[in-house]
């Protein structure tokens, strides 16, 4: 069996496949292989799909599936499978780090200060103590977010239509989290429901000054709507690790709108998550039977 891997993944996963069988990063093979491992960057669509004949077995090493027709695999017979709780603490602290650094104006004290500048008194900090956090959706991620904001001792609230109860985040409708949140995290996957929530209408209900971290996909935003609410200051800042595309395109508003902190998609990316996702890949072939 060939298993092909399309995307980056542990420098050592290669190695430890090799028991179940042949393995390339070499795309011109894709139309033997029976296995594809994949991250957010190659899209299993119809055009790779009719590509690829002997495919049997997808592996999105993280969470969202956007980047997989799971439909189209459906149709063809074809397993398709996500590596879910690998990556939930990498992209918590990713949340956090915005969440600690923004408030503590931390990124424009480096920035100032590599510019000649010693903004001393200009530079005033807001503190996460006893302040309200809302997630909108409180899943995995969120949940380990939710933990470490507790230990900042924030108050933390969440908007989650499909869940009942949380151990940590009282649940709220979604009127309600904007109206109390002073941080908000966003941890939603994208879905018709979740695509451009946070839009002109919602921003409205939100506090003056609020704070928006979306570690979740960049699409839950209506980009044009955001950077208006950051222009007019509305939203104090907006801290991002997801875009529309990677990377995004140069026309994106939120690239030039004030108070815009940015990462390029690295939430997932610590070294220590390729390792756990490495972990479930094998695991997910040690039970494949092609
Ligand atoms: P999860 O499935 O555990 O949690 C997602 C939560 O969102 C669920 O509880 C679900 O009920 C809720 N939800 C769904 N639709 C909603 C809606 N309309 N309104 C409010 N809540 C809704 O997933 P997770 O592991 O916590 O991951 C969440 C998302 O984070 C992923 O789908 C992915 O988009 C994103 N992510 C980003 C990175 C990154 O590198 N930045 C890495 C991994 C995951």
């Amino acid at each position: 069996m060939l298993i092909l891997i399309a995307d980056a993944f542990d420098a050592s996963l290669p190695k430890r496949l090799a028991q179940f069988g042949e393995v390339t990063d070499d795309m011109a093979r894709l139309q033997d292989a029976t296995v594809l491992l994949v991250r957010s960057k190659t899209k299993v669509n119809k055009e790779l799909v009719d590509q690829a004949p002997a495919l049997k077995l997808v592996i999105r090493g993280g969470v969202g599936m956007d980047n997989v027709d799971k439909n189209l695999c459906a149709e063809k017979g074809i397993k398709a499978v996500n590596t879910p709780r690998a990556s939930s603490v990498a992209v918590a602290e990713m949340a956090m780090a915005f969440l600690v650094a923004i408030p503590a104006r931390l990124i424009e004290a480096h920035t100032s200060m590599k510019e000649g500048k010693f903004l001393k008194s200009e530079l005033k900090r807001t503190e996460l103590f006893k302040k309200t956090l809302g997630l909108i959706g409180a899943g995995a991620i969120a949940s380990e977010v939710a933990k470490r904001a507790q230990a900042f001792g924030m108050e933390v609230i969440a908007y989650d239509p499909f869940l009942k109860e949380h151990s940590i985040a009282k649940l709220v409708s979604l009127e309600d989290l904007a109206a109390k949140a002073d941080f908000i995290s966003m941890h939603t996957p994208l879905t018709d429901e979740t695509r451009g929530m946070v839009n002109a209408d919602l921003l409205a209900k939100m506090k003056d000054g609020v704070i928006i971290v979306n570690t979740g996909r960049g699409k839950c935003v209506a980009e044009a709507d955001l950077a208006a609410a950051l222009a007019s200051g509305k939203v104090r800042a907006y801290g991002t690790d997801v875009w529309p595309s990677d990377p995004p395109p140069a026309d994106c508003p939120l690239l030039t709108a004030p108070n815009v902190f940015m990462a390029p998609h690295i939430g997932a990316s610590s070294k220590e998550n390729l390792g756990r996702i490495g972990d479930e890949v094998v695991a997910i072939l040690t039970d494949f039977k092609a």
